[in-house]
């Protein structure tokens, strides 16, 4: 699906010197762009595209987009259990411990980020 403001991106991509590929992002489907630097972006995603080489599996391929699904089930349960935390005192400390285990899983996304 590509909407206004992707192919407001997609001008802006062009009129930066990125070049318009054949190839299509493996998520959403919308052409790719190669910038001047190399990066092939996703104009739609808004994020770059790692091009599955021959012989790469594809998860690894996919990985920042598995992670990034990851971390919005994580953000999103946590907003869940803190509202229910808030509602449920009896079971504080299970809503406690949980909210721990997310916490810490945010961390190690984070850390995987930033390698
Ligand atoms: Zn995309």
């Amino acid at each position: 699906m590509v909407n206004d403001e992707d192919i407001k991106r997609m001008a802006n991509l062009l009129k930066s010197g990125a070049t318009m590929l054949a190839d299509t992002c493996p998520v959403c489907g919308s052409p790719l762009f190669r910038l001047r630097d190399g990066q092939v972006i996703c104009p739609h995603c808004n994020k770059p595209v790692v091009f599955v080489k021959a012989g790469q599996q594809e998860a690894s391929a996919m990985e920042p987009y598995i992670i990034e699904r990851v971390k919005e089930v994580l953000l999103k349960r946590l907003s869940e259990v803190s509202a229910a935390l808030d509602s449920d005192s009896d079971n504080m400390p299970s809503y406690v411990s949980l909210i721990s285990t997310i916490l810490d899983s945010l961390k190690k996304i984070k850390e995987l980020e930033a390698s």
